[in-house]
């Protein structure tokens, strides 16, 4: 039986912390760690979510893109774990669009990030994957890399009028 963990919320040292490499993924501990944050962004409608944000600092993070009110346009995907991630390329090309984070409630931004993004992950397994990530999901792991590297995507907003509230962004993406 999976646990929901608790999430770490804006002004925890925690989600300010550079992550820990993890350096045998297949222990029992990061294995039910890897269960536990599946779980635990499922039942927030998370898209994905980093190891830190459950107040564990390990360079470890979900994704798990599938439509909820929280985002309804998002692509179904099974949920992933990635061990270790880093971004091998990126594209110039940035988009804005928006993001909100189960550690920051009720705040979305238009956040400019990379279109597409070459990347190199160990699955829950221990095997090295490279794969290109485009548009949404490209996002997520943008901002979920961020997490291990103690950055909040408000940190990224270009301006403070690209700051809105939950409500005000339901609105908006209603009329879309
Ligand atoms: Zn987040």
């Amino acid at each position: 039986m999976s646990e929901l963990l608790d999430i770490a919320r804006l002004g925890h040292s925690i989600l300010r912390q550079q992550a820990q490499v993890v350096k045998d993924v297949t222990e029992s501990q990061i294995q039910v760690l890897i269960d536990n944050l599946i779980a635990t962004a499922a039942a927030a409608k998370g898209v994905g979510i980093a190891a830190p944000q459950v107040s564990q600092s390990y360079r470890l993070f979900i994704i798990a893109s599938r439509p909820s009110d929280r985002y309804p346009y998002a692509p179904t995907m099974q949920p992933t774990a990635m061990i270790n991630p880093r971004i091998l390329a990126a594209s110039e090309a940035r988009e804005k669009d928006w993001e909100g984070c189960l550690s920051v409630p009720g705040v979305r931004g238009l956040v400019p990030r990379s279109q597409e993004i070459e990347v190199e992950y160990g699955d829950r397994r221990g095997h090295l994957q490279k794969t290109i990530l485009t548009d949404f999901v490209a996002r997520i792991f943008q901002h979920e890399l961020d997490h291990l590297n103690g950055i909040l995507f408000i940190d990224r907003l270009e301006s403070s009028e690209d700051r809105f509230t939950e409500k005000e962004y339901q609105t908006i993406i209603r009329k879309r």
